[in-house]
């Protein structure tokens, strides 16, 4: 497993993990059950998003940063590298990552 993304709070986290599972990325959140624990550091009351192929980083972090810039009124696109049309949250296109220009 490999650290992927740390999540401000149990929605952003769960909120990802099903983005990224819609986009065939297997990932676990943990680390939220900490945050009762005595003397842990705070950092550790985060839930962090693993991914379970570290194959899946590098795209995960796109689908992440695409997902966190998302805006839902946006017109959809259509991208230059590949053709394909995409929906107007979305700044990176779903089929080869590009980003939207
Ligand atoms: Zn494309």
């Amino acid at each position: 497993m490999k650290k992927l993304y740390q999540a401000r709070d149990r929605i952003e986290a769960q909120l990802l993990k099903d983005f990224l599972a819609s986009h065939h990325i297997s990932t676990v959140v943990q680390g939220d059950y900490l945050s009762g624990a005595a003397g842990e550091l705070p950092a550790l009351m985060f839930p962090v998003i693993w991914v379970l192929d570290e194959r899946d980083v590098s795209r995960g972090r796109e689908l992440i940063a695409a997902f966190n810039r998302r805006k839902p009124e946006g017109a959809g696109w259509r991208c230059r590298d590949c053709g394909e049309s995409n929906e107007g949250q979305f700044d990176l296109c779903w089929h080869c990552g590009s980003c939207r220009e």
